[in-house]
């Protein structure tokens, strides 16, 4: 098969990784017999200093024509005091909400080899951490309305409101089953349904969506036992499905658990494709350049475009297994490496991953 992936390297390290996730996705093209075409287009401060805007419509329209967006990351010191209309971040809210991305994909896995990094007690790490948390990421208390500060009898009152109909918790509930199907089987829903009449709702709704996937297994956690229960014993999670606040938190605790901000993917989903594909980390303006930034979040989120942006499952895998490879054979950028022997560029990683993936590693 042909696909089109448009690339927004961004700013910072941006680029640098952004090429080698380009260049894993030219290998499993080469492996599996399918086309990649790429095209490239600007987001962030470069696109600010180059077309005076953080997300040209020129992006918008490459990327709605894409069947996947495959982004860096955005920002640096240079655009810190712009005026807040011209931020690079609003090149990344202003790409989702024009994709309609409504679901947040995280995972959270420990490598073996990488076990020492984990802020976690060997012996729970020792059960082993492969989960993924799926946050809803265009309701509830972000956007619900009332919102703002007002004066009531003399006094300042912020208003927030958690706003949540069925078919949103439908949509997300629905993406979290389809995805547990696909991994080990266990959907855990986390909610406040103790005290939000909106958590219960979407307790209700998830409960009957279950329904429709008798092979997977799903129980509700409350949120406050859910942060407990991720550094207590995260192997019990496989997905995780929670609103957008709730899932704000989760994702990061998950994600921090594991300690290395350079191996963390992520995927943002809608209801049909573009999905858009980053790594979780920001634009490091302190590596740009420099050939030496980690690029493995970046190649783990080209894995996810394979699997979850074009259905190639079994090209996901193989990305993921070829990164464990390399890592197993001792190979580290400079974030990870406690031998500075090992430590190999941000290129050379690149190329390390497409040798074990095309059989030359
Ligand atoms: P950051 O993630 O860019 O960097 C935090 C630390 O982690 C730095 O020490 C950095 O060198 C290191 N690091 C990050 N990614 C790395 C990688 N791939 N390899 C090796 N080391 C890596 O976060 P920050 O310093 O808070 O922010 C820097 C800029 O990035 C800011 O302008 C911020 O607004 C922006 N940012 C962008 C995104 C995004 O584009 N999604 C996310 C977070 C921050």
């Amino acid at each position: 098969m042909d696909y089109t992936v448009c690339v927004l390297p961004g700013d910072g390290i941006g680029p640098d990784i952004t090429d080698q996730a380009v260049k894993v996705l030219h290998a499993v093209g080469q492996k599996f017999g399918h086309g990649f075409t790429f095209t490239e287009h600007m987001i962030g401060g470069g696109a600010i200093d180059a077309a005076g805007h953080p997300l040209p419509q020129e992006t918008i329209d490459a990327c709605t024509k894409a069947d996947a967006v495959l982004l860096g990351a955005v920002g640096g010191p240079k655009w810190d005091d712009v005026q807040h209309k011209l931020r690079p971040e609003q090149g990344l809210l202003g790409i989702r909400k024009a994709l309609g991305l409504f679901a947040n994909l995280r995972p959270a896995v420990i490598y073996p080899e990488l076990a020492q990094a984990s802020y976690l007690r060997p012996d729970i790490v020792r059960q082993g951490i492969d989960l993924m948390v799926l946050r809803e990421l265009t309701g509830g208390i972000y956007f619900g309305r009332p919102q703002g500060v007002r004066t009531h009898e003399g006094q300042r009152v912020g208003i927030n409101s958690m706003v949540y109909s069925e078919e949103e918790i439908r949509r997300i509930g629905r993406m979290a089953f389809e995805i547990a199907g696909k991994r080990r089987g266990r959907l855990c829903s986390v909610d406040k349904a103790n005290v939000l009449d909106v958590s219960r709702l979407w307790r209700e709704v998830i409960a009957e969506l279950a329904r429709d996937y008798p092979q997977v297994e799903l129980s509700h956690m409350y949120v406050d036992n859910a942060a407990m229960q991720l550094v207590r014993d995260p192997s019990q999670f496989d997905v995780i499905v929670t609103g957008n606040m709730f899932g704000d938190i989760l994702s990061d605790e998950a994600a921090t658990i594991t300690g290395s901000i350079g191996l963390l993917p992520s995927a943002s989903l809608g209801q049909s494709r573009p999905g858009l594909f980053e790594p979780v980390h920001g634009s490091a303006p302190d590596l740009a350049g420099q050939d030496a930034a980690n690029p493995l979040a970046t190649i783990l989120s080209a894995a996810m475009l394979c699997t979850y942006g074009l259905g190639l499952e079994t090209e996901g895998r193989a990305v993921e297994d070829a990164v464990h490879a390399v890592l197993g054979r001792g190979h580290r950028t400079a974030d990870l490496a406690t031998d500075r022997s090992e430590i190999v560029g941000c290129s050379r990683m690149g190329d390390l991953v497409c040798d074990q993936l095309l059989g030359q590693g």
